[in-house]
């Protein structure tokens, strides 16, 4: 059994002043064995967040298919892993809409990051629209089907896939907007993730992380990581403190204890 894995995500904020939230956050990770911390921060702080951390992890919140080339703006893997990274988001929802990524686009950027040696967070969630006419497992699937890595990219992970590859269930109208999804909802959905990796990855699909994403925060995180098959969070807005942060890590401790 994995431990319980607590992902901020930074998006669009952070400037080297907020290197003192990352510095008390990596201080207190230092002391907190039972749970996995890490942050991702935007590009312009990758290294320095590297740099200033010795006990949580590194990653970025997107990264290009091409590992070099004419793509002016864009950051490829490798890239990020000569910048320190450990992990690479893929397929946010905010990049879904924000960029029309599209699940091959974002499967490809999974293997970009898998084949620089990179983790992989792989988002999926579905609108509240999807949701209300009652087809958020289907479209969640569709989205996995279409998103997680496969082929050589997969095969050749063999049993390390549990520790590369993470799952973010993220429903979309619960992201920013201090709606949470039920335990029960979580539950049923992540259920259903449990059971398409399985049928996807055969044994390493029952051991790899699933994280829920979507207003977490220090009130609902206890709640929400003791639900079945929740693996972690993937946490915004409470991420951008240390305090606010640190309380859902720690109700991970709880959770795991
Ligand atoms: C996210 O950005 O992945 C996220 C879940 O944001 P928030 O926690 O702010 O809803």
């Amino acid at each position: 059994m994995q431990r319980p894995y607590i992902v901020g995500n930074w998006k669009m904020n952070g400037s080297r002043a907020m290197l003192a939230e990352a510095r008390a956050i990596d201080r207190a990770a230092a002391r907190i064995a039972a749970v996995e911390v890490a942050i991702a921060p935007p590009f312009t702080l990758i290294s320095a967040l590297g740099e200033a951390s010795t006990a949580i992890a590194v990653g970025a919140q997107d990264c290009h298919v091409a590992a070099s080339g004419a793509h002016t703006g864009d950051i490829s893997a490798p890239m990020l892993a000569d910048a320190g990274a450990s992990f690479v988001i893929v397929g946010h929802s905010e990049r879904r809409a924000d960029h029309g990524e599209s699940d091959a686009l974002v499967r490809a950027k999974a293997h970009a990051a898998l084949e620089a040696g990179l983790g992989a967070i792989v988002c999926v969630g579905e609108t509240l629209a999807e949701r209300e006419a009652g087809r958020a497992e289907d479209v969640v699937a569709a989205q996995l089907g279409g998103s997680l890595p496969n082929g050589e990219t997969f095969a050749a992970l063999g049993e390390r896939l549990p520790e590369r590859l993470a799952v973010a269930y993220e429903p979309v109208w619960a992201i920013g907007t201090g709606k949470v999804a039920t335990v029960a909802d979580v539950t049923a959905m992540h259920a259903a993730i449990r059971a398409q990796l399985i049928a996807a990855y055969g044994e390493p699909g029952s051991e790899l992380r699933i994280l829920y994403g979507g207003s977490v925060n220090a009130g609902n995180a206890a709640a929400l990581l003791s639900a079945h098959e929740v693996g972690g969070a993937l946490v915004g807005g409470a991420s951008l403190t240390a305090e606010s942060f640190l309380a859902i890590v720690s109700a991970a401790v709880r959770d795991n204890e």
